[in-house]
């Protein structure tokens, strides 16, 4: 929603740009240090702390029948192991061969285990400068007398209310106060948007609480790149199992509900094009499109030197994608309807995609695209 596929892009890169060259994935392995406070004297302690390191070394961030992650979640979710796929794109076992790894506890709740393992860097090397790139738990418990490792999820979110109103299973802390004509409306918005573009409703279980970080904690971020960063509601997905986080927001989230289901039909769309579409559908950060364009226009209509298309925004969290995005697929729907979205859809994901969808869609070549753009931001504000 509001920041995250903008704001993930913007850490990714700066994470890359910290870590040192990939060194030859094939043959190298990974060794997990153990924080000395760990009491591996325990046994049970010992043992999924190994079945951990065995798990780092067999292909983690590819799917297939992986043996050392518990069967029933293998069964109903894929990718499986959800903090390694949610939130960094590919994989975030993908950064591990240019990581240290430390097993920074492992404490037991009920039946199961959860560890803790930092991900970081040291960097220029013996420097004694630390970069973490992230603090996750992961989960272990007992199958069939052996134990297999688990998300955390399920465990961190085991005391949270769960209510279930339509294709929608709404799950949030206990001290929330469900509101059930805002979760009704929520799963309206849903039904309308699956008969707009002719596509099956499925089940979505929606993660939520007053804060992105509570979230991202029970996901199992102990730690993350973007925590503690106050901005107002945002959210992010993993579209393959068709859960959706969010933070600072209530039953009311359709921003992220949006993506979920338009962005699939689209795989090479432009990020403009799914963000504008998403805000235009569903806001961003609590407020409409509309909001957005007048408020980028106050700011923009005072620096006649911004490049409007690659503009940051007033926020760092609602750029350009967002509003123009937006902004150019109400056009689109107001000169072509659905018709004319698709279109926009299908060009591709590079920069010079996006012009050819603005010259071939609108008219317009890439020399005019800001004066274009200033004169119906200044249309839309002002209407
Ligand atoms: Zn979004």
């Amino acid at each position: 929603m509001k920041v995250n596929h903008y704001m993930r892009r913007v850490v990714l890169i700066l994470i890359s740009l910290m870590l040192p060259q990939l060194l030859h994935g094939q043959g190298s392995h990974i060794r997990v240090s153990i924080n000395s406070a760990v009491d591996t004297s325990q046994q049970e302690i010992a043992s999924v702390i190994k079945l951990w390191e065995a798990y780092l070394n067999s292909n983690p961030d590819t799917l297939y029948d992986n043996p050392y992650w518990l069967t029933s979640e293998k069964e109903r979710f894929k990718p499986f192991d959800f903090i390694a796929h949610t939130w960094w794109g590919v994989s975030l076992y993908a950064w591990l061969l240019r990581c240290h790894t430390t097993v920074l506890s492992v404490s037991k709740i009920g039946e199961s285990y959860i560890i803790r393992t930092m991900l970081y860097n040291s960097l220029p090397r013996d420097s004694g400068k630390v970069s973490v790139v992230s603090i996750i738990q992961t989960g272990a418990r007992l199958e069939n007398g052996t134990y297999k490792l688990c998300n955390v999820l399920p465990i961190n979110t085991r005391h949270w209310e769960k209510e279930q109103v339509g294709s929608i299973k709404f799950v949030f802390p206990p001290d929330h106060v469900f509101n059930g004509t805002l979760a009704e409306r929520m799963n309206q918005f849903i039904d309308s948007v699956a008969a707009v573009w002719q596509i099956t409703v499925v089940p979505i279980e929606y993660y939520f609480a007053d804060d992105i970080d509570r979230v991202a904690k029970a996901l199992g971020f102990d730690y993350w790149p973007a925590e503690g960063n106050i901005i107002g509601p945002r959210g992010f997905m993993d579209s393959k199992n068709r859960i959706i986080y969010s933070g600072g927001s209530n039953e009311w989230y359709p921003h992220e509900f949006v993506h979920l289901y338009i962005n699939p039909l689209f795989p090479i769309a432009h990020h403009y094009f799914l963000e504008g579409y998403a805000t235009l559908v569903g806001g961003s950060g609590g407020q409409d499109l509309l909001w957005h364009i007048r408020r980028n226009y106050e700011y923009l209509k005072d620096h006649p030197e911004i490049d409007v298309l690659t503009f940051k925004g007033v926020d760092m969290f609602t750029p350009a994608s967002y509003f123009i995005g937006g902004l150019l697929c109400k056009m689109a729907e107001e000169k072509g309807g659905l018709q004319l979205i698709r279109k926009l859809m299908s060009y591709g994901k590079e920069d010079e995609d996006l012009y050819r969808a603005i010259q071939e869609v609108f008219g317009v070549g890439k020399e005019d695209i800001n004066n274009f753009l200033r004169k119906k931001l200044t249309e839309y504000a002002t209407k």
